[in-house]
């Protein structure tokens, strides 16, 4: 007897199929012989999708950042998001807090640890050198294994000061202290440039913001893009969405995806302000935005699955198969005319509108509100 089948899933490239799980983790994918038992059977039917869970790899979900804060499970599990990858909320400092707090998530909570001890206390926290120490960071890292999966470097002129590209040395530094661990930059603002950014990274860095509309943007005044973003992209440098308040614009993405710059994974960057104010608002509706520049929903759904968690290493998720953890996102896809919002104000239509139902969380079903609605799940 399993504990969870769910029949005739509608998967995002249109096929059925049945799922079967045990002990957290799938252990059968295809079509399910008529009389198996379970604790629980869900009957999808064909009317709600399914895909492996969503991940999304930069929120910011540490209560207590005085700047960027909010709750794990209300940028997770509520929005249909079954693990979310804090970007840099903590550094050395207050990450022991943080993984203390993550303990009591239904969502699978993971962290970039910021170089900077002091995590995002303030906006400037790579202005003083003396708060990027590799020992300390090396000391956290190997004392959460399994959370702490990244290092987070902020790299605009803002948060590092007068110290330009410095601590970016100083991350890859770290970064070859510690198994070279994924190191997410962001970039926005200049000083540092975008090209002496990009010429440091390396295989499976990850720069976050790739969309941006600030000088650092990844295409020149003429529309192609940057030879420094070229060359980063052969050596296996991977290109994150990370919307947020300030660093998504339509036009830049959509000339950058008319060149076949694709992102690698969709994430959201949300906290509390921009998920209540917008423009970000939840995963899906970034993702939905996606549909508007040209991504087809099987596109848009490996950007927040297959393709995620192999940028962040999380070897057991990310796909739907036997074996791997039984995190899934059960979700509706809305079509009807829709007004999309990017970061600088700029409205672009859409006709489709991903809306999360439940988040399946190591084979736990947790409903949205919009799922609670859903006449599927009348058991
Ligand atoms: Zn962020």
């Amino acid at each position: 007897m399993y504990d969870l089948v769910i029949r005739r899933a509608r998967l995002a490239d249109d096929r059925l199929v049945d799922l079967a799980v045990q002990d957290g983790k799938i252990v059968d994918v295809g079509q399910l012989a008529d009389d198996v038992s379970a604790g629980r059977q869900l009957d999808l039917a064909g009317n709600c999708r399914l895909s492996a869970g969503w991940i999304d790899s930069h929120v910011h979900c540490y209560p207590s950042s005085p700047i960027y804060y909010d709750e794990p499970d209300l940028v997770g599990v509520a929005s249909g998001v079954t693990s979310v990858v804090d970007a840099g909320s903590t550094g050395t400092d207050d990450v022991d807090e943080f993984y203390a707090l993550t303990r009591r998530a239904k969502t699978n909570v993971f962290a970039f640890l910021n170089i900077s001890r002091i995590g995002l206390l303030r906006q400037n926290e790579l202005a003083d050198l003396a708060d990027i120490d590799p020992p300390t960071v090396k000391k956290s890292i190997d004392a959460y294994p399994g959370f702490i999966i990244g290092i987070k470097a902020r790299m605009s002129s803002s948060v590092v000061g007068q110290n330009g590209i410095v601590p970016l040395v100083r991350a890859k530094q770290i970064q070859q202290e510690n198994n070279r661990l994924p190191l997410m930059v962001h970039i926005g603002n200049n000083p540092p440039n975008l090209d002496d950014i990009a010429d440091l990274l390396t295989r499976g860095d990850i720069i976050t913001h790739c969309y941006n509309g600030k000088p650092n943007r990844i295409l020149t005044p003429a529309g192609t893009l940057r030879e420094s973003i070229q060359r980063a992209l052969k050596r296996g440098v991977l290109l994150d969405v990370g919307h947020g308040t300030a660093s998504f614009n339509f036009d830049v993405a959509r000339q950058a995806i008319g060149l076949g710059i694709l992102p690698h994974t969709i994430s959201s960057d949300i906290y509390c302000r921009n998920r209540m104010a917008g423009p970000v608002h939840s995963l899906a509706t970034v993702m939905s935005k996606f549909f508007s520049i040209g991504l087809s929903l099987p596109q848009v759904i490996a950007c927040v699955t297959e393709n995620a968690a192999s940028a962040l290493n999380l070897t057991h998720k990310g796909r739907l198969e036997p074996g791997y953890d039984a995190d899934f996102t059960l979700f509706d896809l809305r079509q009807g005319p829709q007004v999309f919002a990017d970061s600088e104000g700029q409205s672009v239509g859409g006709e489709q509108l991903l809306v999360p139902l439940a988040a399946v969380v190591a084979g736990e079903i947790l409903l949205t509100d919009e799922g609670k609605a859903h006449h599927v799940f009348d058991l």
